[in-house]
């Protein structure tokens, strides 16, 4: 399985995927009984079971015991799988700073300091006054699924109707839920790394195998890597997670490289992800989706988020939206999972797709103010070089001279040394997938969603300092 490792401005290094798989059959069925997997662990299914597959380091014979087995309850060895979303871990290292009396300038998490517009708040505390309080269909109120299909067929050319929408908890349970319903353990699932980290943790989680496909910097921004995409495929190859407009790197497929995408998914009998959760935010040009390609409305499932485009990240508020047979399991573990999706919510969401829509335009153009503030001002500062993406709300400089600068080679001893010396508390590579072999460059992640534009500026002018 060769990948190519292209993140950075320099000639892609090729590399063979360390994820060499020892003992596994050929057959797609046959359960592995042990596998050497990109980070050198080795995972060895327990008494059979690949959901009681725990990690332990190559080369040991032992099984390692799994967390929480010292005393106390036992936890369940499938545990060991589960990764995180490390953003969090910044958020509570900013705030012990920032207790300590520091000034803390937010660029770490991808949140809003933005209110959910007006018309959305009314018509939510109007659904509770009208006593939607009760529980509601599995899938959500059918009116919001049916508007959320007509608004997607109007951006992505498609033909959903309301059965094609199950309303979620938010967007992220999308990325479990679809994961839960079409791969099995064993399966290989290719996800974007650098992203959006819960993918790889949900793969592993559920016993299937991450495989990452990565970028390279290109002249206006971040672009897919395809063929390194493609050289990665094998037999196993069953699911495909895109995050078009990414999260970290703001990257965007052209229109030729949907095309391409579309006929390796077909070519190879992929299912796939869109994560769509920034196709709203963008700030000048129409967003694309993988979805308006031929074909590609029977094998993708669009991840939706009300979060973003309306300021809605604690409203808790998402959809999946594909196949009716895919939507129908989803369906059935929203049964399982919360009953319901919150009930009088959706009829905010209703308003917020059909009413006024000064809000979403409002936040869109205080988020590019905050963008081209960041942008101009990263720009200035030595060492550092940042695209100005088209969409989502990140920014991924590369800061491998400002490390040099200042005499630094791992990039979170950087990142906390930034934090500590200025106050602006970023995330870094490392929070967005793990590393592959063979990167050259070093990057952080900005966040301007959470932070005011007076505050960009006066945060990034002491960065500014402390490099000059
Ligand atoms: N996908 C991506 C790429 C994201 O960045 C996020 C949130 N940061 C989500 C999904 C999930 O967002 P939510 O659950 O708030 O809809």
């Amino acid at each position: 399985m060769a990948a190519q490792v292209t993140l950075g401005r320099d000639a892609p290094v090729s590399y063979r995927c360390a994820a060499a798989h020892v003992g596994i059959s050929g057959s797609r069925r046959q359960s592995r009984r042990a596998q050497v997997q990109r980070d050198g662990l080795v995972r060895e299914p327990k008494g059979g079971d690949e959901m009681g597959a725990v990690d332990i380091p190559a080369g040991e014979t032992k099984v390692a015991d799994a967390p929480g087995s010292v005393g106390g309850p036992k936890i369940a060895n499938r545990i060991v799988r589960l990764g995180s979303e490390t953003a969090f871990a910044v958020s509570a290292e900013a705030a012990a700073f920032a207790a300590e009396g520091h000034t803390v300038y937010p660029f770490h998490l991808g949140d809003l300091n933005i209110a959910t517009p007006d018309n959305i708040v009314e018509a939510s505390f109007k659904a509770i006054k009208d006593g939607k309080t009760g529980y509601c269909p599995n899938a959500g109120i059918p009116q919001l699924r049916a508007a959320l299909a007509d608004d997607l067929n109007a951006s992505h050319k498609t033909s959903y109707a309301a059965e094609n929408v199950a309303i979620q908890p938010g967007g992220k349970p999308v990325i479990g839920k679809f994961i839960l319903t079409l791969m099995n353990p064993g399966d290989e699932v290719l996800y974007p790394n650098p992203g959006y980290p819960i993918y790889e943790s949900q793969i592993e989680f559920h016993g299937g195998v991450a495989v990452p496909y990565t970028f390279r910097e290109a002249e206006q921004g971040f672009a897919i890597d395809l063929e390194g995409l493609e050289a990665a495929i094998t037999p196993r190859t069953r699911l495909l997670i895109l995050n078009d407009l990414q999260n970290p790197l703001g990257a965007e497929c052209s229109s030729d490289e949907l095309a391409r995408l579309a006929e390796l998914v077909l070519r190879h009998d992929l299912t796939v992800l869109c994560d769509e959760a920034y196709f709203d935010i963008r700030y000048s040009g129409a967003s694309k989706s993988l979805v308006s390609q031929a074909g590609m409305e029977d094998r993708c499932v669009i991840l939706y988020t009300f979060s973003k485009k309306f300021a809605m990240t604690g409203w808790r508020l998402g959809g999946a939206v594909g196949p009716r047979e895919v939507i129908e399991v989803i369906s059935k573990l929203n049964v399982n999972d919360e009953s319901c999706p919150n009930h009088f919510i959706q009829y905010g969401a209703l308003e917020g797709l059909l009413g006024d829509q000064s809000g979403p335009l409002h936040i869109l153009s205080l988020l590019k103010e905050r963008r081209d503030a960041a942008v101009g001002l990263l720009n200035q500062t030595p060492g550092i070089s940042c695209y100005a993406p088209n969409a989502t709300f990140y920014l991924f400089p590369n800061v491998t001279g400002a490390m040099a600068l200042k005499g630094f080679t791992d990039v979170e001893d950087f990142r906390r040394a930034v934090l500590h010396d200025t106050g602006v508390s970023v995330c870094s590579r490392v929070h967005f997938g793990r590393p592959l072999p063979g990167e050259s460059e070093q990057y952080i992640r900005l966040a301007y969603s959470g932070i005011d534009t007076a505050q960009i500026i006066e945060g990034l002018t002491r960065l500014k300092a402390y490099l000059s």
